[in-house]
């Protein structure tokens, strides 16, 4: 089957360009370059995804210099993998040379030499993502589809191309029900049991990886289908007995989405994810999942801010009551509580705070304040407060304001 035409169609020019550039350089040195992963999967079902993954048969690091040569790319090579990214001004390129892998244990990182396309693609994880287009000049746009894919797609199977797939890495348990939610697909029947049955696998994969694969799964437009799913095949008990996808995340998910900006959404989706953990739960995932330390602090934070809750439930509270006792918290866990918790009036001054609040700031700085007669140190971090704290309130509102109200405090000592 040849896809030229579709690829005409589908890619932008500019990226077509550049494949095509790419697809003259690998013939000029003797080597073939091919399409492969997602984008190939997604050409075919018509879904935009412009992702450039190139495998290449020969030497990767090689074409991608030639390509950075001949273009304004900048150039990121790992001789060692055998792998380059190209960064053009607003996309980038992946090129791999086409690799062989031996697992030497369940869950390790596979031993990597060089291979065929064919060695490539038996590597990877399922039928649907095992697919690859020529660019070479004498079959361009061929489909070279070894593990039945496009007949997969067709049929709406997710499908491991070897029994053995799951025990190799069982990450893939997360990115098969990752694209089976993605899609709405189904597991074909002997996936679906190998899945089930090699659930305990999981024990064999490091914290990073596991970590990794939540973070896609965080990426969907609708993350809370795998996690419940995950959760009704146990995967989720599996990596930490805690884990829950219930109808509460799947709520609380809908929430995030609606608020937040998207660069911080699945670090969100993480303190949602663990909202109702003890502490001592919160730590034991924090070692499985090998959580970095800025994340750590945010899910940390998000519980102790929900332990300290009821201190805002209650009428009349002044902006900088407020103010003073949510400022210690990471914003994001502040966000967090604000989707998470059941009270309406808890909610809207989590919100304020989060809108108004901390961007207050005083007219005076430090150094207007020397020129007022106030020695740096605690007397100057103490009338910072005072005024800080008037500002907020609605006490002061002017420049002119502070400074009265700063003579006004400096002076009564004198008295
Ligand atoms: P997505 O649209 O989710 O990004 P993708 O197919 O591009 O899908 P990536 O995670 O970007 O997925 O990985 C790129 C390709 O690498 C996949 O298509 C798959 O062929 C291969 N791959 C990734 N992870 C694994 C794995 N754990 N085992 C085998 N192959 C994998
Ligand atoms: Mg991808």
């Amino acid at each position: 089957m040849n896809l030229a035409r579709q690829i005409e169609q589908y890619l932008p020019q500019h990226l077509l360009k550049l494949v095509k550039d790419i697809s003259g350089q690998a013939a000029n040195l003797g080597q073939r370059a091919y399409l492969v992963g997602g984008l190939v999967r997604d050409l075919l079902l018509g879904y935009p995804n412009f992702d450039l993954d190139l495998v290449v048969e020969g030497d990767a690091v090689k074409l991608a210099q030639k390509a950075a040569e001949t273009s304004q790319a900048k150039l990121l090579a790992h001789h060692r993998f055998g792998t380059a990214k190209l960064r053009y001004e607003n996309f980038t390129l992946d090129l791999a040379t086409a690799r062989k892998e031996t697992y030497a244990r369940p869950g390790a990182l596979p031993a990597v030499t060089p291979g065929t396309l064919k060695d490539d693609l038996v590597r990877r994880d399922f039928s649907i993502n095992a697919m690859a287009i020529s660019l070479a000049p004498n079959d361009y746009g061929e489909l070279v589809d070894p593990y039945q894919g496009k007949n997969d797609l067709e049929h709406h199977l997710i499908r491991i191309l070897h029994p053995g797939s799951f025990t190799d890495d069982a990450t893939r348990i997360l990115r098969g029900v990752c694209y089976e939610q993605r899609f709405d697909f189904e597991f074909e029947a002997q996936t679906a049991r190998l899945l089930k049955r090699d659930i305990p696998m999981l024990d064999t994969i490091s914290g990073d990886r596991i970590r990794h694969e939540l973070e896609h799964i965080f990426e969907e437009d609708r993350p809370e289908l795998a996690i419940e799913r995950l959760g009704a095949l146990g995967a989720l008990h599996r990596i930490n007995p805690s884990l829950k996808g219930d109808g509460w995340i799947a709520e609380k998910f809908d929430k995030a989405r609606r608020l937040k900006k998207p660069s911080q959404l699945p670090s969100l989706y993480f303190c949602l994810l663990v909202y109702s953990f003890s502490k001592n739960e919160i730590e034991q995932l924090l070692v499985r999942l090998n959580m970095p330390a800025k994340l750590s602090r945010a899910i940390r934070d998000t519980l102790r801010l929900k332990a300290s809750l009821p201190l805002l439930d209650k009428p009349l509270l002044k902006p900088s009551e407020i103010y003073y006792l949510l400022r210690e918290y990471e914003p994001l866990a502040i966000q967090a509580n604000a989707i998470a918790t059941e009270s309406p009036r808890v909610r809207r001054t989590l919100q304020v705070f989060l809108t108004k609040l901390r961007y207050v700031r005083t007219a005076l700085n430090g150094e207007e304040l020397k020129k007022l007669g106030i020695s740096p140190g605690p007397q100057m971090g103490k009338v910072l407060e005072v005024l800080h704290r008037a500002k907020l309130d609605g006490e002061v509102r002017t420049r002119a304001d502070e400074k009265q109200l700063v003579l006004s405090l400096s002076l009564r000592p004198e008295r």
